[in-house]
């Protein structure tokens, strides 16, 4: 009860969350919860993407959502829309091509997912001496809990262009943060994709403990006019959400999930069958075309096509405490109408030492010259040579203190700068903050931060690498 005033149960709470320990804490609720509810992420083994030619590997075509449509206005053109299998990249990095990412038994059979590069660091702290160090951190009163009560994170109500066509034809990319990790992006072509959706309240396995929510969605999932495409960096609670998947399906039956190896299982079991996992370093081309007597519509009956990567980052996955890295994680391109996103989801950059305790509430420490030879992740250069440059970066900026136990799997302000760089980004929004707590940093400092760290950098502190109210729309 004593450490549970200091605040150490809900600091715990959120660490076990991050871990994906909360699900053992709680296994009975789980299981009866997944069983009425959700379906369990047992692993089976990835299906290896095949090298198919893409004008030859049509996989599934989906009829055309008649809800959508609707929803974006009378008149609206009806597609069909078309996913080809996806088809590893000519020039993957000499690396990457041995696959170091897929673990494999002493039989072969593979069997998890790992990190392939020293900036994960290795080997990791274990549970227990994390525990210590984070019982002993809090009882000495290093370890704050952040509070919500007098957060101002600005929040306004979306304004969605209405149809596919955007805003007066202006060729521009639109972008709108719906809080945390997710984005709505409406590209030039027409193309509508949702990236990480989760609007549930509490980002956990069951909506009674966890963390909660201390901003609000700015809109409804039933209020997008169009989803084409759902695009999900990995199965964590704040980015991977049931309800709200199954919120998607019910209003744009026709959109497509691309997903990271291994979780096609979950969301067949889910009752998405429109859905498509990939590994990094492959590629597919979506095409939607226009149908029937409505081809006259909106966009003179023009077709729309993207090209959706995925892509290497440094992270982790797991539901519910016996899935540990056993889907992939990923970072995402997408390219039509001659713009082109990537998408960070959830990622580290390089993993710091554990620091004196007396430099825990520098948080720019980590970047003094004493650690300069740190490993960095390779991975986003490879990224921005192959895939760059890219119009609009969505970078996460948050949950990361302490850094000695987070940073080897998310960035801070500092590292995303590095990463934004690595990956030729012309501009980015910072990502993964202002919604829920799951680190002990304080709520409103990862903005503050990402200015000292451009600043640092050379960047200007306006205008190219910012974050917005959720809800806002920015073009690009
Ligand atoms: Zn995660
Ligand atoms: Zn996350």
């Amino acid at each position: 009860m004593f450490l549970f005033r200091m605040g150490v149960g809900r600091f715990l709470g959120r660490y076990f969350y991050v871990n994906q320990f909360v699900a053992s804490c709680s296994r009975r609720s789980l299981f009866v919860y997944n069983r009425a509810a959700q379906p369990s992420l047992g692993y089976s083994a990835p299906k290896r993407s095949a090298v198919v030619p893409v004008s030859t590997a049509v996989a599934a075509t989906m009829a055309a959502a008649a809800t959508a449509a609707a929803a974006a206005g009378a008149g609206a053109v009806v597609y069909e829309s078309t996913v080809s299998k996806p088809v590893r990249a000519e020039d993957i990095p000499e690396d990457a091509a041995r696959l170091p990412h897929h673990v494999k038994d002493s039989s072969g059979n593979h069997v998890k997912f790992r990190n392939p590069y020293p900036s994960a660091g290795d080997p990791k702290p274990t549970m227990f001496q994390t525990l210590r160090a984070i019982l002993t951190a809090k009882i000495q009163g290093n370890l704050p809990t952040p509070s919500t009560s007098e957060a101002q994170i600005p929040c306004c109500t979306p304004q969605f262009s209405p149809s596919r066509d955007n805003a007066g034809g202006s060729g521009s990319l639109r972008a709108t943060w719906l809080g945390h990790a997710c984005y709505y992006v409406e590209f030039p072509s027409g193309l509508r994709v949702l990236f990480d959706p989760v609007f549930e309240d509490r980002c956990a396995p069951v909506q009674w403990m966890g963390p909660k929510r201390y901003t609000q969605p700015p809109c409804k999932l039933a209020e997008l006019p169009v989803v084409d495409a759902v695009v999900i960096s990995h199965s964590h609670y704040d980015h991977l959400s049931y309800h709200s998947i199954k919120e998607i399906q019910t209003h744009h039956p026709s959109a497509w999930f691309f997903v990271g190896l291994g979780l096609e299982k979950w969301f067949k079991a889910s009752g998405v069958e429109n859905v498509v996992e990939m590994d990094w370093w492959t590629d597919v081309k979506l095409t939607l075309t226009p149908q029937g007597d409505n081809n006259k519509g909106e966009r003179e009956g023009r077709s729309i096509e993207a090209e959706i990567s995925c892509l290497p980052c440094q992270h982790s996955s797991g539901r519910n405490g016996l899935d540990h890295d056993r889907t992939l994680w990923a970072s995402w391109g997408v390219k039509s109408g001659g713009k082109n996103v990537w998408f960070g989801g959830d990622t580290g950059y390089r993993r710091v030492p554990q620091l004196p305790v007396t430099q825990w509430k520098d948080p720019a420490a980590d970047y003094g010259p004493e650690y300069e030879s740190l490993p960095k992740c390779p991975q986003f250069k490879q990224i921005g040579e192959r895939k760059g440059p890219f119009d609009l970066g969505l970078i996460p900026i948050g949950a990361y203190h302490p850094r000695w136990l987070f940073s080897w799997m998310h960035a801070n302000p500092y590292d995303a700068v590095e990463i934004f760089k690595d990956t030729r980004c012309a501009r980015a929004m910072g990502i993964h903050w202002g919604t829920w707590v799951l680190t002990s940093e304080e709520v409103e400092e990862p903005p503050r931060l990402l200015r000292d760290a451009l600043r640092q950098s050379g960047i200007e502190e306006e205008g190219v690498f910012g974050v917005c109210k959720i809800g806002e729309t920015k073009e690009f």
